[in-house]
């Protein structure tokens, strides 16, 4: 008998953190090391990731999004110079396009994935396109083949928002070459604390080309070249452009280095619970009344977030407000980028990108997450199916 079925209510929290067996000790030594940034514990960080994903020359940086700021600074955009990425994102991407001077343009998504529309995204290209920030939300790889041909044909550059795309593949389940973030020019990782791995706060940046690695560590490290200071190329270092400073400190390195240790575990974790919830939840698809999230055969998914989808934006409420009332502790996702006060006052209107409008009223997160237990994922579908069909 399922919780549900006995009578009991639960409690199921959206998030949950797994902790590192070597969590606290790596933290607690950190104090008598002298915390120079780059310093012993940065080093071990890097030797880790370099371990999990050779050739992707890792920049370590206090969040995704000055990851992605960095990336885009490497385009040296133009005034009018375009980006292509998908209204139905954080901020982030967008965010650092404006900042560097260009124009987001906003393009939809596939309605099966949530993922960029590919076929959207080629008719935006224009003369004045750059570059196309790709997001593989929940953890499921864009079409990576017919993406890479677009930006290829076009000559644009691909950047890869894969902030929710640690441990999880473009194809297979451990193929280290197709690693989200690793196959466009760029790609950036989060480690923000609503991710499958955690510090707290912070990112990481990956590209495959040296010379585009240099070009992102110099604003990375205050527009200086320490990197090469770092490196024992040259005996001290200088300003050489515009920079910030974007450097991940030891502390959250520390956490960092004992989470990486962990990511197998929860990765299986969490595509057990997103396999649970498949399961269960078969029922109610087949016979319509819920859309289970699309994972496309090719894909290596992370179970970073499970979704359902519902045919109209009244079911969705009224199964969310049920959910909550009982303890299950579920969420809708982004207002689209061009339905927001920001993206109403670039000129979009809410029909312009029909499927991410239609995405962001019927969506719905479900919990997931490394502490969840089995009986949570019973508890939790049984809630969905009560509400779905009254029993
Ligand atoms: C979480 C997230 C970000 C932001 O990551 P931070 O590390 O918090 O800056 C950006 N883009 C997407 C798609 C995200 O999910």
């Amino acid at each position: 008998f399922t919780a549900y079925e006995r009578g009991i209510g639960m409690k199921v929290n959206f998030y949950g953190r797994c902790h590192g067996e070597a969590e606290s000790r790596y933290v607690n030594n950190c104090p008598s090391s002298d915390l120079e940034t780059d310093g012993f514990i940065m080093n071990m960080v890097i030797n880790k990731w370099n371990m999990l994903f050779p050739g992707t020359n890792p920049l370590f940086t206090t969040s995704c999004t000055t990851a992605l700021e960095t990336a885009v600074g490497c385009l040296g955009l133009k005034q009018g110079d375009e980006v292509i990425l998908p209204s139905f994102n954080f901020p982030s991407a967008a965010n650092a396009v404006l900042l560097h001077g260009g124009v987001p343009v906003f393009c939809d998504i596939d309605q099966e994935t949530q993922n960029i529309s590919v076929r959207d995204m080629a008719r935006k290209i224009g003369p004045r396109t750059r570059a196309v920030v790709a997001v593989h939300y929940a953890g499921v790889s864009c079409p990576m083949e017919e993406l890479l041909a677009a930006a290829g044909d076009a000559g644009i550059a691909l950047i890869e928002d894969a902030a929710q795309g640690i441990g999880a593949f473009y194809t297979g389940r451990d193929d280290q070459r197709h690693a989200l973030g690793t196959m466009g020019d760029f790609g950036a990782i989060s480690f923000h604390h609503t991710k499958n791995l955690t510090c707290g706060e912070g990112g990481v940046l990956m590209t495959g080309d040296q010379k585009l690695y240099e070009k992102a560590a110099f604003p990375a490290l205050h527009g200086t070249n320490r990197s090469m200071y770092l490196r024992g190329e040259v005996d001290r270092y200088t300003w050489n452009m515009p920079g910030s400073c974007t450097a991940m400190g030891e502390l959250p390195a520390a956490m960092l280095a004992s989470q990486l240790e962990i990511l197998e575990r929860v990765t299986l974790k969490r595509r057990e619970i997103a396999q649970g919830y498949r399961e269960r939840l078969t029922a109610l698809d087949k016979g319509g009344t819920i859309r289970l999230m699309g994972i496309p055969n090719y894909a290596g998914y992370n179970g970073h977030i499970f979704y359902l989808r519902f045919e109209h934006e009244r079911q969705r409420n009224l199964v969310r407000e049920f959910l909550l009332k009982n303890g299950v502790e579920c969420r809708t996702h982004y207002v689209p980028l061009h339905m927001s006060p920001q993206g109403a006052a670039m000129g979009y209107k809410e029909q312009d990108l029909k499927e991410s409008a239609k995405c962001s009223c019927t969506l719905l997160r479900l919990p997931i997450h490394g502490l969840m237990t089995m009986e949570q994922v019973e508890y939790t579908t049984d809630m969905v199916i009560r509400a779905c069909t009254g029993h």
